[in-house]
């Protein structure tokens, strides 16, 4: 007994969880964390001591192993283990610090996700700005010189030159609206801050660790030991990141080799950083890599096509770039290479354009 109380109070005070140890209706020990929750002495009898949170006393009366509810709103998981024929651990877990934990990350998870979203519906706006802007300006020309030659060879058809006014201002109209959404789009710069490509992967891997567990890919990464440190808007180039992972994960899915792979792979050469995302999927045809990073054009059912237009995009603004290219063993390679800065934080930093 004495042994027993001896070891498991120094034991006891070394884990977080909050413990404590009877002997049949008396407590042994008990550990700081179980103080904080439930203060008790050794010697006092267990039904005294448990008394003042609901259903503890019950929790103490059920099978050795079962987990039991307890405290006014069910806060508390009670569970007993069998130490010896004569004394029993009992743990009691405060579900409120878990739930707290566990609701905090996925806050974060979802803000982040919410901004990315937000940025691709932003930079699909200046793709589409970008798109339509000459389409658009090309048809007010032609509609502003088919008037000046009807209104040369016919000067009375009075109904036609009306109408084509009119088409001239829907076609002004649409432009400038277009000339808004760009003027919207370009007034958002990068954030100029110094991150670790390190950091970036691992963030990004947690938030596509659901995706990959299901799809059971199986992943290589090829990390440096020590931070990459690069400038730039650690929510951009994470999207650029799960992008391409979405779609190495997309390609595994649809065409599933014996053994799917997804190789992560960073590097530094000289004054720059390069990230190489490699898949054994299906791979590329020449007539899909021609048109690649192209806005609009996709081979998946659901596809928008614009995921590797604004990766581009989003990789030129840090003053990167982005391609891609065949792998030997079959499946895909998409690279980025950024320029690489000094870890240290600097006084004032350059603004990216
Ligand atoms: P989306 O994913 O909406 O199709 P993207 O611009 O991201 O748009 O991709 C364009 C096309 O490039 C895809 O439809 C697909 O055909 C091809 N592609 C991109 N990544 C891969 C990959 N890892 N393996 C095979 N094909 C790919």
């Amino acid at each position: 007994m004495n042994r027993i109380n001896a070891d498991l109070l120094h034991a006891l005070g070394e884990l977080d969880d909050a413990l404590a140890v009877l002997d049949g209706d008396h407590l042994v020990a008990l550990n700081a964390p179980m103080q904080a929750l439930v203060p008790g002495e050794p010697g006092q009898a267990a039904a005294d001591w448990a008394a003042p949170v609901l259903g503890l006393t019950t929790a103490l009366e059920a099978p050795l192993g079962e987990r039991q509810r307890c405290g006014v709103s069910g806060e508390y998981v009670a569970q007993r283990v069998a130490l010896d024929a004569r004394h029993v651990l009992l743990r009691l877990s405060d579900e409120r610090a878990r739930l707290h934990h566990l609701q905090r990350q996925l806050d974060d998870r979802e803000g982040l996700l919410f901004t990315s979203r937000s940025l691709t519906v932003s930079e699909m706006g200046s793709v589409l700005a970008h798109e339509l802007n000459q389409p658009i300006g090309a048809t007010a020309n032609l509609l502003r010189g088919l008037k000046l030659r009807l209104a040369r060879r016919h000067p009375d058809s009075t109904e036609e030159l009306a109408a084509l006014d009119k088409a001239v201002q829907q076609v002004t109209y649409a432009s400038q609206i277009i000339g808004r959404v760009r003027e919207y789009t370009q007034s958002r710069q990068p954030k100029t801050e110094l991150l670790d490509l390190v950091d970036l992967v691992h963030q990004s891997l947690a938030l596509l660790d659901w995706d990959l567990q299901r799809e059971a890919v199986q992943l290589r990464l090829r990390l440096p030991p020590n931070p990459v440190t690069v400038q730039g808007d650690a929510v951009m180039l994470q999207q650029v990141l799960i992008n391409l992972l979405r779609n190495a994960l997309d390609a595994l899915r649809l065409d599933r080799p014996a053994e799917p792979q997804i190789e992560i792979d960073l590097q530094t050469e000289g004054a720059r950083a390069e990230l190489r995302v490699a898949d054994n999927g299906p791979g590329i045809t020449p007539p899909t890599e021609a048109r690649l990073f192209l806005p609009f054009s996709s081979t998946k059912p659901n596809g928008m096509g614009l995921g590797l237009s604004i990766c581009r995009s989003l990789i030129e603004m840090h003053q990167g770039r982005l391609w891609f290219s065949r792998r030997d063993a079959g499946g895909c390679c998409f690279h980025f290479a950024l320029p690489l800065r000094a870890a240290a934080p600097q006084p004032t930093l350059e603004k990216m354009t």
